[in-house]
């Protein structure tokens, strides 16, 4: 039976790559196992699968009947649909740990690392199988956009260790350059509809009981985005109206190292109870915060009393 490996809701770089490396480590271990993942690529994402040769994973947002293996998030919210009608094998994954379950035990590794490409590049050390040198490109592209080129605050020692071995199996001389490529594919907002870019990198939580949406734009300069501003606005008060006590649209400037926060809840003063400062209008700006998640979700969390 194939075995599904898949990345999260609103793939982002690190959830389609670690699909990849990780059903081709799966497979030269002997399982049938493919790469999937649940969406259309970000403009980043298909910058990096071309620029390494590899084309873009199946689409599967379903998981009933099928054999699957979760990378790059652990909570249901992010999950394919029906997870409890699939089996659920394996999670490969450096976020909190969410609220998946299974019935029996299963090979379940996490650490806090900046990237899940930091762990392939670990477990396929482990299993003493080599790196292809397009699938060391693509995982040394996953960290260097999980981490924003070491800045996040997520980034650890093991993830830039991993990035410098990786560098070398792929034959990359200057990584920033290659950074600087694939955030300049990121910070591509032109033409975009408001709706889209809410979306290209979104992650619904639950708080608390509540549903509450993250979405974040990473831009080389927020001026980018300054004749949307108002489109983003209304597209997070109809995503916000579609079922959800609050969502919040990180825009972040990777250059300057913050975030403006754009908000739209039932209740704004979560916000100032999260990050001691209150709305300045739609956004407030809080500096130094590169990081959904271990910037915007744990205060968030304890700010809704989860
Ligand atoms: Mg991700
Ligand atoms: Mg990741
Ligand atoms: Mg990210």
């Amino acid at each position: 039976m194939t075995v599904y490996v898949i990345g999260h809701k609103s793939p982002d770089t690190d959830s389609v790559t670690a699909a990849i490396a990780y059903a081709g480590l799966k497979k030269s271990l002997g399982m049938d196992a493919v790469a999937a993942c649940q969406g259309e690529l970000n403009p980043e994402t298909q910058m990096v699968l071309d620029k390494f040769g590899f084309s873009a994973p199946e689409i599967v947002t379903d998981a009933a009947g099928k054999q699957v293996i979760l990378v790059d998030h652990g909570d249901l919210a992010q999950a394919p649909d029906n997870l409890a009608d699939g089996e659920l094998l394996e999670v490969v994954d450096h976020h909190k740990i969410g609220d998946v379950s299974t019935n029996g035990p299963i090979f379940f590794y996490t650490k806090p690392v900046g990237c899940t490409g930091t762990i392939l590049k670990e477990l396929y050390d482990v299993n003493k199988v080599d790196i292809p040198a397009n699938v060391a490109g693509i995982l040394l592209c996953a960290i260097l956009s999980d981490t924003v080129m070491f800045k996040s605050p997520t980034c650890t020692d093991e993830d830039k260790k991993a990035c410098d071995e990786l560098a070398k199996t792929a034959g990359v001389a200057d990584m920033e350059a290659l950074a600087m490529e694939m955030f300049k594919a990121k910070s591509a907002v032109d033409g975009v509809p408001a709706k889209d870019l809410l979306f290209r990198d979104y992650k619904d939580f639950d708080m608390g009981g509540k549903k509450v949406g993250i979405g974040q734009l990473e831009l080389v300069d927020l001026s980018l985005i300054e004749d949307v501003r108002d489109d983003l606005y209304k597209a997070v008060e109809e995503v916000k109206a579609d079922g959800r006590h609050s969502v919040f649209l990180m825009l972040t400037d990777i250059m300057k190292e913050g975030t403006d926060l754009m908000v739209v809840s039932d209740d704004p003063s979560v916000v100032e109870k999260a990050f001691g400062k209150k709305l300045e209008g739609k956004t407030v700006w809080v500096d130094g915060m590169m990081s959904r998640k271990k910037q915007a979700v744990p205060p968030l969390q304890e700010a809704f009393g989860a």
